[in-house]
Order: C-alpha cells, then structure tokens, then sequence
C-alpha cells in the first residue's frame, strides 16, 4: 500500500481516490507543482492535506477563508491531524504558541490569511521550520476579472521565489480557460501540471424561470419541493436579503439573514446555525459561500440575476456536496437586465472594464434564454462537451423557439419613433403600455395616444411583450440608456431587424410546472 493511501485510510477512513485526487497527490509527494481544477465538493483539500501529511514538514496553506479557519482545524484535530492557523483574529499568545509548535516540527499542516505573506516575520518565521510543501486555497482570487479578487493573493508569486524547491499546489473550482491562464501567469505556475477535472454535477438539477412574483416562486419552491431542506438564498442587495429572510420566516420557514452590513456576530452565528443545524434556509448576498462545507445543501435559489456564468456555477455549486439530487433554481426577469446593464454603465473602472463585465452578463443572458440543455451551454462555457442532460429545465420541457421578428419591430419602432419624432426615451413599462394601447393618465398627457404603433401589440400580453422585451435587451437588440434611469434605445443591430433582414428567434414564456428533480436520471 502507498503511504497516500493509508493516509487516506488510516487518518480520513475513505478507502478509495476520487477522480484525479490519487495522481495530484502522488505528483505533489514527489515534489511537483500543480493547478488542480475541480468542482465543489470534488475533494479538493485530500489533494494538499494527504502530502503535507506524507512528505517532511509543515503543509502550508494559503487561504482567504478566515472566518472558517477554526472549524477547518477543528475538523483535523478531529482525526489526529495537527493542525493550527495564523491571521489577525488571533491574540499574541495564540500566536507564539502557534508559531513555537510550528518551528518545533509539530504542525503537518500551518492555515496562513495571504496578507500575513506580506509581513516580513512570516517569511523569516517559515525559514525556521520546514516546508513541506504550499497549497493555495481558492486560487481563482488571484484574477483581477474575477468575482473573488483579493489584492493579497497578487503577492502570492513571492512563494516561488523565496521558496524555489517548495512544491506548490494551488486549487479552484472556478474553470473558464481565462481564469486558468490567469492562475498560472500571476502564481508564477508556467511549469506546474494541470489538473482539469469535468465541471458536470450530474446531481445538481438547473433550472432557471422568469421571474413575476419572486416570493411566491421561492415559496413554492420551497413548500413543495424542499419543505424541511437546507438550502441557500441569493439576492443582490443586502436590503432584498432582509425582506426575504423576514418573508419566509413569516411563512414559518427558518431563514436566517447574511450580508456584509450585518454585525460580525451576527453573520458569525448565523453561519454557524446553518452549518450545524438542520433545515435552515440562509438568504444571503454572495458574501455568503465561499469555502462553507455543508454536504446536504439541497438547493441554492437565485432570486436575482448572477453577474455571470461564474458565479452563477459557484453559487449553485455549493448544493449537492453529498452527491444526492439537489436543485439549482434561477428566477431571472426584465428588470434583472435594465438593472445589470445599468450598473455595468455606472461602475467604475475602464472601457476595457465595463466590456469586460458586459460580456459575462451576455454569457450569463444566453444560458438564461438558451432552448437547449441548460448543463450542455453551462459545461460548454467552461470547455466540456456534454449531451443533453435529460434532468434540467430545458431537456425536461423544452421550450418553444417563435419567430418574434413582428413583436420586435413593433416595439422597436416604437422606440425610434418616440426618439426621433420627439426626442423622448422610455423605460419598458411605458413601452409595453403603448403597445398595448392602454389610456393611462401618462399616456394621454404624453399624447402618445396619437403614435401609429399605439395599440398595434395588443395581440400578446402584458407578460409576453416583458418577454419580447428581456430577450431582444439580452440578444443585443434593445440597449439600456446610460442615463441611470433605465430607459430603451435601439442598437447598430436594431436596424437589421427594422429593415427586415435578420429574423428574431425567441423563446415561448411558458408557465413552467414546478417539477421534482427526476431521480432516475442521476
Ligand atoms: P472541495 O474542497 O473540492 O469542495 P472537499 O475537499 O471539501 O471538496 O471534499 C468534499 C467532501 O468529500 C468532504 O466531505 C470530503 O471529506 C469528502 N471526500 C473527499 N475525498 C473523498 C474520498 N476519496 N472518498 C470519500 N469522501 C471524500
Ligand atoms: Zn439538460
């Protein structure tokens, strides 16, 4: 028997490698570095533990998780292994002792906050014991495009050169080749061996539906589907988190708040409740995820849009750990775009910048209105060729593609004609009603009564032409006004569709029946 594998026996009591883990762990024992890309809940921390336990010295690990340090040693201390951290939660006491087990050699594995890396004690600290090897945790930080930078993570490369003979091993579950590339070129890891393990979580059941009463769409889904389950909330604003923590628990479901405005306390026990209790639903900005280890998850809710793909993959990740079937649910809506588009306008930052954020809304827009299998367009963002999937939304009641080419020239021209006969810009709802011919107070004292297309979209509804609406504003046929206000202007492309040489194919709003997830396909 290998000494990897009667680590993993003896210390952790699993009898056998999962995916890759036995290659990046025999690879990192000889002394090589590696990128290892792996899902959530693949088993990423076996692939640094079971080295730093079988080569010479102290593992040290490089994590921005300070918040969940102690339970990360706890659970080792648990199983024999020493374990102990260092960052700024501690006392000075803590610390030396800390530090005098690590010089002494007592410590397999050393959990380091990246900004201690910048203190000089660190580095003459880590001289003194011996290394056995450095893991960088969540290593997708280091990317400046990404959803997690932390600007301590970019003084990470100081590993390599401080410490040339040290093997480093730095872990991710976020995939896209960019970030990839990124990872490797600022770690300074142009020679490590690559680990890409498949991004399908063949458990997870992706569903993603149009948003018209939010609460009510979680409600059911919770009552229904996930009644007693943990699971995961996320909204954008810490405002929307706290109206839907109170919401639930007015219905009697136990919701707990988390957002960074909250009290460090507060978010501190709240966090723990849901670690430890069972069935607590956590409504949550993105603030809330990263690293929490909770195998039965059963189903992570998006009530607003995700900024891109991914985060939308690593938010919904954090269901099904424990490999049982687990719903990722997305309500997605007009608004949601207007809202997107507006900030991505208003952020600060570079040209380069904002396009940049507007290309990952695009990506995140076209897996939300796709008309195939929602996992073949997730894995294909991040690489992977898939068949469709038979457990998603979208392969369990496809969805209709109609010819709105009609629709949109009727709202389109409505759009220019308000521009060019008056000078006039509008936000969707005025828009809509125009079509719709509807006589409201607005409309006769804008005396937009009188336009040729008042009243010419009568023939869908109210809910449809939100639809006709999102889909042109996602496919790049209607744009967002930059004037903070949420009004519609048409694109260099709305002229194609005005003239009528590109065809517009939408997707039918279809009143989606809320399904459990289909067990025999996992
Ligand atoms: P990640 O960091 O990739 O999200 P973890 O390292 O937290 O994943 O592992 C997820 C879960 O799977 C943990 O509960 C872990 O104990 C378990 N696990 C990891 N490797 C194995 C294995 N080889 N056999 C059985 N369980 C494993
Ligand atoms: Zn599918």
């Amino acid at each position: 028997m290998t000494p990897a594998l009667s680590v993993l026996e003896k210390t952790f009591g699993y009898d056998a490698f999962r995916n890759q883990q036995a290659e990046i762990i025999d690879h990192v024992i000889a002394g090589g570095d590696a990128l290892v890309l792996m899902p959530t809940g693949g088993g990423k921390s076996l692939c640094y533990q079971i080295p730093a336990l079988v080569r010479e010295g102290t593992g040290v690990v490089i994590s921005p998780l300070i918040a969940l340090m102690q339970d990360q040693v706890d659970a080792l201390s648990a199983v024999g292994v020493r374990a102990a951290f260092l960052n700024s939660t501690q006392d000075v006491t803590e610390r030396r002792r800390v530090e005098a087990a690590y010089v002494a050699g007592e410590l397999d594995l050393l959990y380091l906050a990246p900004e201690r890396l910048k203190i000089e004690s660190t580095s003459e600290l880590l001289n003194r014991g011996t290394i056995a090897l450095f893991a960088i945790d969540e290593a997708h930080c280091v990317s400046q495009w990404g959803h997690d930078f932390r600007p301590d993570y970019l003084q990470l490369s100081v590993l390599h050169e401080r410490w040339p003979s040290v093997p480093r091993i730095a872990l991710t579950a976020t995939a896209t080749e960019l970030t990839h590339q990124e990872i490797s070129r600022r770690l300074e890891l142009g020679e490590a061996r690559h680990f890409v393990s498949s991004f399908d979580r063949p458990n997870i059941q992706y569903r993603i539906e149009t948003k018209n009463q939010p609460l009510q769409q979680l409600l059911q889904l919770l009552r229904t589907e996930h009644p007693g389950d943990a699971g995961i909330v996320y909204c954008l604003s810490r405002a929307s988190v706290e109206k839907t923590a109170q919401f639930l628990v007015e219905q009697g479901i136990p919701a707990l708040p988390y957002h960074a405005g909250l009290d460090a306390a507060v978010r501190s026990r709240n966090q723990s409740r849901f670690l430890r209790e069972d069935g607590i639903v956590m409504v949550a900005t993105i603030a809330f995820g990263m690293g929490i280890d909770k195998p039965d998850v059963r189903f992570v809710a998006h009530l607003d849009l995700p900024k891109s793909v991914e985060g939308y993959y690593q938010e919904t990740g954090r269901a099904g750990r424990d490999g049982l079937p687990s719903t990722a649910w997305l309500a997605y809506g007009l608004q949601d775009v207007v809202q997107q588009r507006r900030m991505i306008d208003q952020s600060e930052g570079d040209r380069a910048h904002r396009q940049r954020l507007g290309q990952h809304l695009d990506a995140m827009l076209a897996l939300c209105e796709t008309l195939q299998c929602r996992r073949v367009q997730l894995l294909a963002y991040f690489g992977e060729t898939s068949t469709a999937c038979g457990n998603c939304d979208t392969c369990l009641s496809p969805p209709e593609g109609w010819d709105g080419t009609v629709p949109a020239q009727k709202l389109l021209s409505t759009v220019v004609r308000l521009q060019r006969e008056r000078n006039q810009r509008f936000g969707a709802g005025h828009l809509i009603d125009i079509l719709l011919g509807k006589r409201t107070p607005r409309m006769t004292e804008q005396g937009h009564d009188s336009i040729s297309t008042f009243g010419i979209g009568a023939d869908l509804s109210e809910q449809e032409w939100r639809g006709v609406v999102r889909q042109l504003l996602a496919q790049g046929l209607l744009a967002v006004h930059g004037d903070g206000y949420g009004t519609l202007v048409i694109t260099d492309e709305s002229a194609a569709v005005l003239g009528g040489s590109r065809r517009v194919l939408l997707r039918r709003e279809a009143e989606r029946a809320v399904r459990g997830p289909k067990k025999s396909a996992i």
